[in-house]
């Protein structure tokens, strides 16, 4: 057994987040003192998942801390495709609104990448619309979607070295894996700042002993399933850096409650891993953060003073 002090470090993507929201603070505080207006984040819900309500209220503290003014639009389960995009079309629009996101899922019978495109792409802070993917596929500077932000800021804050090292992405969806994937793989010197890794990338057909294969002689496991228990220690390299995106929520037998994990056994995983994110308190938290920081960067952007 070892000891406490082998144990790997925990990546604490609340304290990181902190940070993150503490600079948007200041870079927004200077931005509107030179004579911008504050920015806006206008967020749409569809319907009352309670989950995606939960979300969007963290969005709108998160806008409230860092002195973004912000809106939610919050529309019945029965509006149609065509009643949600002529919304969308007013808020494109619309010069004070500098943030536009429409919260994911949506009701059946709409088409999420539809929707997804509509947002303009100067307004998109989720980054889903088909022109900030592409830009972001091809190393042209956008909007990087806020999951895979927050896991290359954590990787980085971390001093994770991912240069020439080997990386697993588990998951392949377009608005999570397949962007996280990008930044691993691409080019540290191009607009996009990529992390040079040589990158595998994992789903559902990839046989589980094919899997274990690959985490096996990874530098950096990201898992982004949704499956709790995916990743256990016989998979994980000895000192390898585990990014656990997932979240399900599972009944808690200690509290009669539910509880949130990850994709990764964690205390097991622990013993061996040299750095692993919690869940709750990893990537999770960063989501909020760096959607703060799109939302002022695309504030920026329109008022024509963008970082580079
Ligand atoms: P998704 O359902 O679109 O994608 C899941 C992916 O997992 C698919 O690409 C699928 O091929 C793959 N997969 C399924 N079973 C597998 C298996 N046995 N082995 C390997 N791969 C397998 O989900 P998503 O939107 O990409 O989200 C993934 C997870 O991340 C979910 O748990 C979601 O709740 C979570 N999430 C967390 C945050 C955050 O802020 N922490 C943000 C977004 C999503």
């Amino acid at each position: 057994m070892r000891f406490a002090s082998n144990m790997a470090q925990i990546i604490d993507g609340n304290r990181i987040a902190n940070e993150v929201r503490c600079e948007v603070r200041l870079q927004l505080e200077k931005f509107v003192g030179a004579g911008n207006r504050v920015p806006h984040l206008t967020a749409i819900i569809v319907g009352e998942d309670p989950a995606s309500q939960t979300y969007v209220e963290k969005k709108i503290i998160a806008c409230k801390e860092v002195g973004i003014s912000s809106e939610t639009k919050a529309l019945p389960i029965t509006t149609t495709q065509e009643e949600l995009l002529k919304l969308i079309d007013e808020l494109n629009n619309d010069d004070k609104v500098n943030g536009l996101l429409v919260q994911l899922p949506l009701p059946a019978g709409i088409d999420e990448r539809i929707i997804c495109n509509a947002v303009s792409a100067a307004k998109d802070v989720d980054g889903f619309n088909e022109l900030n993917i592409g830009r972001l596929a091809l190393d042209m500077k956008g909007i990087v979607p806020a999951t895979p932000l927050g896991v290359k800021t954590l990787l980085e804050r971390y001093n994770i070295n991912t240069f020439g090292r080997n990386a697993v992405v588990i998951g392949r969806s377009k608005n999570v894996s397949l962007p996280i994937a990008i930044l691993l793989h691409s080019d540290g010197r191009n607009a996009t700042k990529g992390m040079d890794a040589t990158v595998t990338i994992c789903h559902r057909y990839t046989p589980p002993k094919e899997l274990t294969r690959v985490c096996r002689q990874a530098d950096i496991i990201v898992v982004a399933v949704g499956k709790p228990g995916l990743i256990t220690k016989d998979m994980v390299k000895p000192g390898a850096c585990i990014i656990d995106v997932g979240i399900s929520r599972i009944p808690d037998e200690a509290t009669g409650k539910f509880k949130l994990v990850g994709d990764v056994e964690f205390d097991e995983v622990r013993e061996v891993a040299g750095h692993i994110t919690p869940v709750p308190g990893g990537v999770g938290p960063m989501t909020v953060a760096m959607l703060m920081k799109n939302t002022l960067n695309a504030a920026k952007s329109q008022a024509g003073c963008a970082d580079k």
